[in-house]
């Protein structure tokens, strides 16, 4: 499996990690939108919310929530949002599960 964000979790693709623990990554996005848009992954590969379900890892789900809304909280004056793009239709392109941090502006709804 080639999952280019499982290459930067491990290093191979250097990234500034923004925060990392044994389990959890956060990364700027490369095409941001918005002033901020940080991405929070686990390190171990999960395709996507339902795998994660799937596996039933509560802690991490936990932690990958914690992180996401701690990062939102600290680059969000006036809120923030955080966003899961799940499959084809969800406008996933990303195979590696990651919620998306957007702040810095206000952001519309609905999405596209
Ligand atoms: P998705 O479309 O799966 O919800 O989100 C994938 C995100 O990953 C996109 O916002 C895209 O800009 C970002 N991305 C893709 N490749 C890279 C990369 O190599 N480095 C970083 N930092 N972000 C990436
Ligand atoms: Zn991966």
């Amino acid at each position: 499996m080639d999952c280019i964000f499982c290459r930067i979790a491990g290093g191979e693709i250097p990234a500034t990690p923004l925060y990392r623990d044994d389990d959890v990554l956060a990364i700027a996005d490369i095409n941001p939108q918005a002033p901020t848009h940080l991405l929070v992954m686990p390190i171990a590969h999960h395709a996507n919310i339902g795998a994660l379900s799937d596996a039933a890892d509560a802690a991490l789900t936990a932690k990958l929530f914690a992180v996401a809304s701690q990062l939102g909280r600290e680059r969000g004056a006036n809120g923030y949002r955080l966003v899961m793009n799940t499959g084809a239709d969800g406008g996933q392109t990303v195979d590696h599960l990651h919620v998306h941090v957007l702040a810095g502006r206000p952001l519309g709804w609905p999405p596209g």
